[in-house]
Formats: structure tokens, sequence, C-alpha cells
């Protein structure tokens, strides 16, 4: 479940978005044609990952959205990376780095 305004993921068993006060849609509606034809190349709640991630992407002039994550409400939700077609290869490669790199190792508790 998506908000329509904030394009955050919710999962169930929400259906409203607390932030921007609708209620959520299944899928972000058309009219976001460049969010539509982008594909998700990662989906995590691993913030040190993320951002070293999305720098990367960043560095790599490869544009990219992230959707969710913190932005959420109470109960933290993955975020999601996603990035046009043409890129979803190099996006992958910099993925393989990015996990392979000694900060993105999740803490053990
Ligand atoms: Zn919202």
């Amino acid at each position: 479940m998506f908000c329509p305004v904030c394009k955050s993921e919710y999962l169930e068993p929400y259906t409203h978005c607390d932030q921007c006060n609708v209620d959520l849609v299944v899928e972000i509606p058309a009219g976001d044609s460049d969010m539509e034809e982008m594909v998700p190349v990662l989906r995590t709640n691993n913030q040190p990952l993320l951002a070293i991630f999305e720098a990367a992407l960043t560095a790599n002039n490869i544009p990219h959205y992230i959707r969710g994550g913190e932005a959420a409400s109470l109960m933290p939700t993955n975020a999601v990376v996603i990035v046009p077609p043409e890129h979803l290869d190099t996006a992958r490669g910099i993925l393989f780095d990015a996990e392979n790199s000694p900060a993105a190792v999740e803490p053990k508790i």
C-alpha cells in the first residue's frame, strides 16, 4: 500500500497515511511517468547500506528515487530504491560493492 501524496510505502494493516491524512492506494497512480518506468533495485531497512548505496548512485550520476523508509509512520517500513531500467545493471554492480562495504554491515545486538 502506498500513500499517493508522499509516496511512502505502508505495510498492512495500514490503510491511511497519517502524515498526509489520505487513504492509501495499492499502487502509485499514473501520471508519475518517470516513477512508473523505474525499477526497484534495493529494498531494505538497513539505513547504513541505504546511505552508502545512495551516495554511490549519486557519485555515478545515476538518477534514483527512494520511497518509504524512515518517512513512514509508526511501523518502520523498508525503503525501496528505484532506478531507470537502463541503469539497472550499473546500479546492481554498485549495490554489490555497497553491500560488501564494512560500513554496511548491521551491528549485531
Ligand atoms: Zn503520505
